[in-house]
């Protein structure tokens, strides 16, 4: 017999969201994530993936990945530390270290795993995390899961920081105080100052955090934020995802052996939960492999990234200070945003509209991910259909 109070729990909440126009409708799209997509029969150009330099749907990945499927089968069988740990799961984790320039690498089932993985196996309720208040979902989950005390910080602010790290440290209370940062933040394109909580941190002894999903593969000729910077040696958690740029799934702590040691040994969805596919491993470490041995990906996606921006500004569009591809276009109040992004899509350009709370109130926005596999000709007819939808929104 069904339970009649979560009937009543999931009703009355559903038809809330409903009601407020907050229950999100997925539309799943027919065939890969590339950079064009069909969604219900509609084909449409794709400015809303993660998949930077196109390698979601490349062969040479492709082909490695049916391989393996071959030699290893579809499952990896077990968890990491049963029998869980193929040969292939260490290779890509060597793959990492020398991509990330670190001694060692442990990769994870998700990026969003990961995070909650590697923040709870390190830090705990007598530690303190001082976290950018803009950082990612994963990130403040992982946080909670600790049960450290969390101790926002405004974001990208320096002296706010600098400020909160003196209290943490000098009150006496923490074991342990931790600096977490994302490297790209997502929503505006905008980069951690890396150089500064760097500096920060060696002057109150901090651990360092910097979650670079969408640094990885976009910055530092793809090495990442860490390395965009030359800060190698002085971050102690490198984490990334094989979701994003590699085109994959998967996330990982690039780091010191010893840090590395422990995650294997106390970090929870490594030890309880089944290990990567060889498909996704082999695919991963591929991918990695053709950003070590050439930028011309790279090369590609910020061409297309700078020709988008220009493109949209040129128009009109408010695209805000992004340091990246990412081209937000803010359009303000939420309804409105909502109605452009409608409307773009109605016209052929997939791009997603985000709101609060993912944004504050008021600065809702169309966000634009160009990548490698965009071609002149698809920016170019979204320019097009953005300016249509703009002028008769009184956009621009
Ligand atoms: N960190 C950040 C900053 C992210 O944007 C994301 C993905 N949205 C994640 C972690 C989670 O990564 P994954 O999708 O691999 O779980």
């Amino acid at each position: 017999m069904p339970s009649e109070t979560l009937d009543r729990f999931l009703n009355e909440n559903l038809q809330e969201l409903k009601d407020q126009g907050l229950y999100n409708e997925i539309d799943p799209v027919e065939g890969a994530n590339g950079p064009e997509i069909t969604i219900n029969g509609q084909k449409l150009i794709n400015l809303s993936s993660n998949n930077y330099l196109g390698l979601a749907t490349d062969e040479r990945l492709k082909e490695v990945a049916q391989q393996a499927v071959d030699s290893h089968g579809v499952g990896a069988g077990a968890v990491r530390t049963i029998n869980g740990t193929l040969d292939l799961h260490v290779k890509l984790e060597e793959k990492i270290a020398e991509f990330k320039g670190t001694e060692s690498a442990i990769a994870y089932q998700s990026g969003f795993n990961c995070n909650m993985a590697a923040i709870s196996a390190v830090m705990d309720k007598n530690d303190a995390i001082l976290s950018d208040s803009l950082n990612h979902a994963s990130i403040i989950d992982g946080c909670r899961l600790s049960k450290a005390k969390i101790i926002p910080y405004g974001h990208n602010d320096m002296e706010d920081l600098r400020q909160k790290a003196k209290e943490a440290t000098e009150s006496g209370q923490y074991n342990k105080v931790m600096v977490i940062t994302d490297g790209v933040f997502s929503m505006d394109g905008d980069v951690a100052k890396l150089p500064e909580i760097v500096e920060i941190a060696e002057e109150f002894d901090l651990i360092t955090y910097v979650d670079d999903a969408h640094g990885s593969g976009v910055l530092g000729k793809g090495a990442g934020t860490v390395k965009h910077f030359g800060l190698q040696d002085k971050i102690d958690f490198q984490m990334g995802t094989l979701s994003k740029a590699i085109g994959v799934v998967g996330g990982y702590v690039a780091g010191k052996q010893e840090l590395v040691d422990w995650l294997k040994v106390r970090s929870r969805p490594f030890l309880f939960s089944t290990s990567l596919s060889p498909a996704d491993v082999t695919a991963s470490t591929k991918a990695i492999d053709i950003l070590m041995e050439s930028t011309e990906l790279y090369d590609k996606m910020w061409e297309n990234g700078n020709y988008l921006k220009e493109g949209l500004k040129g128009l009109g569009f408010n695209i805000g200070e992004s340091e990246t591809p990412i081209t937000p276009c803010v359009i303000g109040d939420e309804k409105t945003t909502q109605q452009f992004s409608k409307r773009l899509n109605e016209e052929g350009v997939y791009a997603k509209a985000i709101v609060f709370p993912t944004v504050p109130r008021g600065t809702g926005r169309v966000r634009n991910m160009p990548t490698a596999a965009h071609t002149k000709e698809m920016l170019d007819n979204a320019i097009k259909i953005y300016e249509k939808v703009g002028k008769e929104m009184g956009v621009i």
